[in-house]
Order: structure tokens, then C-alpha cells, then sequence
């Protein structure tokens, strides 16, 4: 079911382009807008002017004060940005064709995000850690950075083409249930407190280490059952942990 994507708009600054946001998601048959701490307004008369025939998702908009409120029920969450620098963006992206198929699959089952940053800066590196996977639209090295609400019609152009090519030819057999956001949250924490006890993430280079682990098995869209058997496996890394004797923290770590 298409009506499965969220749109969330992290701090969105100009009334006209949740406005312009609204209308595009309608045009593809979404409806569930979510803001982030919005500085913009949704219901003044900026946003619903440039909203049309999308004003009722603007009074149907949630809004929520963190990131992780937005995305808890979510299987799959991927960020958007133009900015695909540096360690924590190079390694994963992809262009909207290439990511979004695991993406259109994922909403036979459930609610699925992606995320759009605030239009001066974009997304910070910590809230792109967060997510599964990172979306690029190709544009020109001389100005790459889209205006937000043409950036959301883009990827919801690429969603609904996908999505119509597979209900077209739908012969696949339903695809299994991804374990939501916050309980894949909850999991990364108990496995990188195992991993700590151990001494495998560990040191100067602990946040970037674990952010390899996560965006590895977050690309497997893990069900809820194997996300148990991760918390098995943090549990007895914890559990040998205890058991050994005390290690100095200056003895070199297995973390690379
Ligand atoms: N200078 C910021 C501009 C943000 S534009 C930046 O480069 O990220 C507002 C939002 O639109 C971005 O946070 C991102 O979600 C989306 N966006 C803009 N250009 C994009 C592009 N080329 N690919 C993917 N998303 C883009």
C-alpha cells in the first residue's frame, strides 16, 4: 500500500514548502506527514495556499519533538541529502531508483519513512546515522542542493513508478515483516553494550566502528525474530564479559 510511505520533514523552515510538500504527496496518494520541531507553520495561509487540494494533510500533520518519535513504528527510514561527504554519508547512498525497491516492498507490511532535512542545512551527520539507508537524486556538482519540497517529489515520483510497475506484474509473494525503528533501536544499544564489554568497539574509533555495524544489519532488514537473536548474542557478550578479569583500558582492541 503506497499510503504506508511517511514523509517527515526534520525542522522545516518556510511555510510554502511544507505547502508544496502536501500537494506533491497527494498527487502520489500519500497522506501521512510528519513534522519535526517545525519552525514553519502548516496551518498559516502560506502553506495552504501552496498546498491546493493537500490542505487536509496539512491539518492531518503530526507533529513531534524528536526524530525517534516520528519514525518508532517505521520498518524502513531513510534519510535524503544532496550532501554525501565524509564517512558517515559516502558509504551507503544510493540514487532514488536504486535504493526505494526494498523501500516499496517494505510497505506491503507496514509504514515506511523518508526523511527530508531543513532547508538551510540539511540533515545533521548524527540524524543520517540514524537511518537505514541514505537517498541522492543526481543533480549538477556546481549547485546539488534541490528545493525541499521538489527533493520529496522526486523520490515520491521514483516510489509510485515502482510501486505501480509492481502491482502491474505482482507475482511475488508477500515480503516478510521488518522489525520497527524503535525496536531495531533498542536492539543497536544492547548490541553495542555487548560489543563494548568486550573491548570490540572500543576507543577513538568506537562511533564510526559501530556505525559500520549498524548500517550492515540494517541493510538486512532484520524480522523481529532476528532481532531477538541479537539481543541474544549482546546478552552473552555480556554475560563472557563478566566473566573475564578486569582489562586495562590502554591494551590494544580487536576493533578493526
Ligand atoms: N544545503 C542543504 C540543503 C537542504 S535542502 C543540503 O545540501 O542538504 C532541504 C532538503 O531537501 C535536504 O535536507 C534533503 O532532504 C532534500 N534534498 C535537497 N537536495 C537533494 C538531493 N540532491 N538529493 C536528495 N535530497 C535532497
Amino acid at each position: 500500500m503506497i499510503a504506508n510511505t511517511r514523509v517527515v520533514l526534520v525542522r522545516p523552515h518556510y511555510a510554502g514548502n511544507v505547502g508544496s510538500v502536501a500537494r506533491v504527496m497527494k498527487n502520489f496518494g500519500l497522506n501521512q506527514l510528519t513534522l519535526v520541531s517545525p519552525y514553519a507553520d502548516p496551518l498559516s495561509d502560506e502553506a495552504r495556499r501552496m498546498s491546493t487540494h493537500g490542505e487536509n494533510l496539512l491539518t492531518n500533520a503530526k507533529i513531534v519533538d524528536t526524530f525517534e518519535e516520528a519514525v518508532a513504528d517505521c520498518q524502513l527510514v531513510f534519510a535524503t541529502s544532496a550532501n554525501v561527504e565524509g564517512l558517515y554519508r559516502g558509504s551507503h547512498y544510493g540514487r532514488p531508483d536504486e535504493v526505494l525497491p526494498v523501500f516499496v516492498d517494505s510497505l506491503q507490511t507496514g509504514p515506511s519513512a523518508l526523511v527530508f532535512g531543513p532547508e538551510p542545512h540539511g540533515l545533521a551527520n548524527a540524524e543520517i546515522a540514524q537511518c537505514h539507508g541514505l537517498i541522492r537524486i543526481i543533480t549538477d556538482h556546481e549547485y546539488s542542493s534541490l528545493n525541499l519540497s521538489m527533493a520529496v517529489g522526486i523520490c515520491l515520483y521514483e516510489l509510485r513508478r515502482q510501486f505501480a510497475q509492481r502491482t502491474a506484474n505482482y507475482q511475488t509473494p508477500p515480503s516478510r515483516q521488518i522489525a520497527n525503528y524503535a525496536s531495531q533501536e533498542e536492539m543497536f544499544r544492547h548490541l553495542r553494550h555487548g560489543l563494548e564489554a568486550i573491548h570490540y568497539v572500543w576507543g577513538t574509533k568506537a562511533d564510526l566502528l559501530f556505525h559500520g555495524i549498524r548500517q550492515l544489519i540494517a541493510r538486512s532488514n532484520p524480522t523481529p525474530v532476528e532481532v531477538r537473536m541479537l539481543h541474544g548474542l549482546a546478552r552473552q557478550m555480556e554475560w563472557v564479559a563478566a566473566q573475564l578479569p578486569p582489562k586495562a583500558d590502554d591494551q590494544p582492541s580487536g576493533g578493526e
